[in-house]
């Protein structure tokens, strides 16, 4: 049994029944293969930034992903850099900023490994991965073979994709390329990083800088010294809805004095007349103060989004908070909440579901 918790950005869950470090492709795959052909349950595991581990921990093989490598190339007028898997996101981040190579930029500051950013298409402050991925190189579990998808297969949405959706269990992400612009411009696309940079010339170092210093005041960077940070960043999806959905919210936040007159509710416009909404600003308004506390679990003090450990939480605890926190926003709001981490050792994909 290898205890879990000290691979998770929460500090929570129980042990697993077997952790495998794999440190190239090769182990990688072998160790979710032989684990496959014995019927075991797997669970790759990147960074644990992004994870919530069931108290009773994991019944399976864990595959911890540890493979490095990173190399640039000219392809035309941009670089593709092809990273594996298990390169630290953040530090690969900041060594293209470094390089002077525009794309990634504005997701600075994101924990976790490589490997997990085409999954979930991770994006902050206006730029999404998918932005500037090429190709996913991945094993497929389901046909035993290794696959090189490229970004159009990949299915990419908001906070989605083809691994997070149809095909959940069936890829372990190998490496993924990117294409980034050598001496392009920083993305400027988010008020309030627009802001931010008021009074500095925008470059891609200023850029990554004050998206460093907007995810901090969050909570939001990974900090020994900051307890707001022991947590697995957002704990749910910024819903997109339809208008009606999106309007009956905004009512029905006038109609209970959440929303001051004068006042809007924060919203923008999404694919396919679709609305997204800020999923902090609807936790607020249905009443759930930063700091709210269940046990040892809490909302962040400096971030709706986030459910924090105060220091000996459960997962029991944590979800338990999850479920005031997405109970409180359906029934003040009228908007249902989706969790936004992986879940390990749980019956149920989503164990906030209801059935
Ligand atoms: P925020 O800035 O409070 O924004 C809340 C919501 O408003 C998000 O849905 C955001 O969209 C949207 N928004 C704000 N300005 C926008 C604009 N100019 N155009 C379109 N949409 C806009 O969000 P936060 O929670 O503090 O997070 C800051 C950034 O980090 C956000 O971009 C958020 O998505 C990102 N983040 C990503 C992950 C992840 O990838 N798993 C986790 C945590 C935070 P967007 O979400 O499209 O930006």
């Amino acid at each position: 049994m290898v205890p879990l918790e000290g691979f998770t950005t929460l500090r929570i869950g129980g042990p697993a029944r077997e952790l495998v470090e794999a440190t190239t492709e090769g182990d990688l795959i072998d160790a979710v293969r032989e684990a496959d052909e014995r019927g075991d349950r797997v669970l790759v595991l990147g960074g644990g930034s992004n994870l919530v581990v069931a108290d009773a921990g994991f019944d399976g093989r864990v595959a911890r992903v540890a493979t490095r490598g990173v190399s640039l190339s000219r392809e035309g007028e941009r670089v593709a850099v092809r990273a594996a898997a298990g390169e630290p996101w953040d530090a690969l981040v900041a060594r293209l900023v470094d390089e002077g190579l525009a794309g990634v930029e504005c997701l600075a500051g994101i924990p976790g490994l490589v490997g997990a950013t085409p999954v979930q298409n991770v994006g902050a402050y206006g730029q999404e991965v998918s932005d500037t991925i090429t190709r996913v190189r991945a094993w497929d579990r389901r046909d035993g073979r290794v696959v090189e998808l490229a970004a159009g297969q990949c299915d990419f949405g908001y906070r989605d994709s083809l691994f997070k959706r149809d095909a959940r269990d069936r890829y372990v992400v190998l490496a993924v390329t990117f294409a980034l612009r050598p001496g392009g411009a920083p993305a400027l696309r988010y008020g309030e990083l627009t802001r931010a940079l008021e009074g500095r010339d925008a470059t891609l170092a200023t850029v990554r800088d004050a998206v460093v210093s907007l995810r901090r005041a969050k909570g939001m960077v990974l900090d020994a010294g900051d307890p707001d940070s022991q947590s697995a960043g957002s704990f749910f999806v910024n819903p997109v809805v339809d208008e009606d959905t999106a309007r009956g919210a905004e009512a029905r936040a006038r109609a209970s004095g959440a929303l001051r007159e004068g006042e809007s509710m924060p919203r923008f416009a999404a694919p396919g007349g679709r609305v997204k909404l800020a999923a902090g600003w609807l936790i607020e308004r249905a009443g759930v103060a930063k700091g709210t506390r269940l046990g040892n679990a809490a909302v962040s003090q400096k971030h709706s989004l986030a459910l924090v450990n105060r220091g000996g939480a459960t997962a029991r605890e944590l979800l338990a908070l999850a479920a005031m926190v997405r109970d409180a926003v359906r029934a003040r709001l009228g908007v249902t909440l989706t969790p936004e981490p992986v879940f390990a050792g749980f019956d149920r994909d989503d164990p906030l579901a209801s059935g």
